[in-house]
């Protein structure tokens, strides 16, 4: 029964692993499971390429592991607390995302620079730092979530928050090219123009309305 949603970890795993926003084994993937108060998330330290849908374990809001036989990531509690947090977050994706960690280590938030970025959040914060796994690093998530659907963690990584896995991965992808664009940017060390707030305002309203097929 929980099957697909571990087949979603590990497709998503491969995803982030192929697109070089994680390394090795780092990172880490969860998607809620239904309407029951459970997750199905990546498993600590297994290489994404040999991860099987049946070492993704199941665990339940309070990170008991209800199915499954391997060890969730360490990373569990600000996945949790996430969920417990914000109801209407269905999937959570980390990354180490290079370009991203860099504007992590000078505490730069990454600016609303492009509308695309804008839909996500007016700036990407970066949270405090925090020693990973900790219960800490998942409160200063949380916190960092009231305004943006991604955050920058410091000294680490990102997270990004969405209502589906697919929703998450493009958010990650996104946040990612800007952060490569505004890391250019800044190196010239010439004044960054983010867009004006007022029309950063219009400009989500209108791409909400009628960006795409409808
Ligand atoms: P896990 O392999 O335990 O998920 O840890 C990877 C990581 O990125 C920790 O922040
Ligand atoms: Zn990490």
């Amino acid at each position: 029964m929980y099957k697909t949603y571990q087949q979603q970890i590990v497709e998503y795993g491969m995803k982030i692993l192929n697109s070089q926003h994680v390394a090795g084994t780092s990172g880490n993937i969860s998607a809620r499971i239904g309407d029951e108060n459970a997750l199905a998330i990546s498993p600590s330290g297994v290489p994404y390429d040999v991860m099987k849908p049946q070492d993704v374990p199941i665990v339940d809001l309070s990170g008991r592991l209800i199915y499954g036989e391997l060890k969730p990531s360490i990373e569990w509690k600000m996945h949790t607390r996430i969920y417990q947090e914000y109801p209407s977050i269905r999937a959570v994706i980390h990354t180490h995302s290079v370009y991203t960690t860099a504007l992590s280590l000078i505490r730069t938030p990454l600016a609303g620079i492009t509308e695309t970025l804008l839909l996500i959040g007016e700036t990407i914060p970066v949270a405090e730092y925090a020693n990973a796994g900790s219960e800490k690093l998942a409160e200063n998530v949380v916190k960092a979530l009231r305004n943006s659907k991604a955050v920058i963690l410091a000294n680490h990584g990102l997270v990004c928050t969405a209502e589906s896995l697919e929703s998450a991965f493009k958010m990650c992808e996104i946040v990612e090219r800007n952060a490569k664009i505004f890391t250019i940017a800044l190196s010239t060390g010439k004044p960054i123009h983010a867009i004006p707030k007022e029309e950063a305002k219009a400009a989500v309203k209108w791409l909400k309305e009628n960006y795409g097929q409808r």
